[in-house]
């Protein structure tokens, strides 16, 4: 199973927070996390595996929406900053679109990853 993590910069330390009270979970072997450059480079200080794919304004939103459009990743855990505005603002409707699109488990905000999480 395949879970895309990002978060924007306002949302990173919940982020890793997030990944450290659900480690068990998160380090089963049936479980590869992929990110976007930044978020990705927290992931592994957090001491996870992660694939790291480009910083989000750079495309890495875009990226991760074309493995969600491929069937490629299962479930995108995307803690939003809604409070700041993102160059990336039209990759990141892209990826929302595609997860609807292709029925993919989509959290944009940290209650909804703690529910989906538990549901693994
Ligand atoms: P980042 O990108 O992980 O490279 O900061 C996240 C985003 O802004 O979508």
């Amino acid at each position: 199973m395949e879970i895309a993590i990002i978060a924007h910069d306002g949302k990173k330390a919940e982020m890793v927070q997030f990944l450290n009270e659900h480690k068990e979970i998160l380090l089963q072997k049936s479980i590869s996390l992929i990110s976007t450059g930044t978020t990705g480079k927290k992931v592994k200080k957090a001491g996870f595996e992660v694939t790291r794919l480009l910083s989000g304004p750079l495309g890495g939103d875009a990226q991760i929406a074309a493995r969600v459009a491929e069937g490629k990743c299962d479930m995108v855990l995307f803690f939003r900053d809604p409070l700041e505005k993102h160059p990336h603002e039209p990759d990141v409707l892209m990826l929302m679109r595609l997860c609807d699109v292709h029925d993919v488990p989509l959290a944009t905000n940290l209650a909804t990853a703690e529910l989906l999480i538990k549901a693994i």
